[in-house]
């Protein structure tokens, strides 16, 4: 493995129930350095460029209005390996499925509100850094 930058973001339910403070510590406890940190409004531009893949799909459109619905947590997270690092501390997409101890098992309840984004592969980081950080 070698030192990678992912993107990840606090969505607007982890923001506006307050776990910005233990998501944090969480990365950095696991090694990996805050590179880039912003609170800000995700635009319905850089909503649907970030959500390309799953244009279509039934969940797409209101995916877009949940994730344009309040401030997020925008940041770039690097360090060993920091992509799949920063998807095992996420857990499974679904809460419900997702285990205790990951972000989403202990912060999420439901599909819609599932506390956290992050990139999944390098190609991916790439692209929505340049999406969210210009
Ligand atoms: N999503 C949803 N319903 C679904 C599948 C996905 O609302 O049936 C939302 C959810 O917020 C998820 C995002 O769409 O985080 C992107 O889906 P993906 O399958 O890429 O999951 P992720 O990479 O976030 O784990
Ligand atoms: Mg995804």
């Amino acid at each position: 493995m070698s030192v990678e930058q992912t993107y990840t973001m606090i969505k607007p339910d982890g923001v506006r129930n307050g776990h910005i403070g233990q998501i944090i510590t969480r990365f950095e406890n696991a090694g990996l350095s805050i590179d880039r940190l912003e609170l800000a409004d995700v635009t319905e531009e850089q909503a649907r460029a970030n959500y390309k893949e799953h244009e279509g799909k039934p969940f797409y459109d209101g995916l877009i209005t949940y994730i344009t619905s309040g401030p997020v947590v925008k940041m770039v997270v690097s360090g060993e390996g920091a992509v799949a690092k920063v998807r095992t501390l996420m857990g499974a997409t679904n809460p419900a499925d997702a285990a205790p101890g990951t972000i989403r098992g202990d912060f999420g309840l439901i599909m819609d509100e599932n506390v956290i984004h992050g990139s999944d592969s390098v190609a991916s980081a790439e692209r929505e850094i340049g999406i969210f950080f210009n």
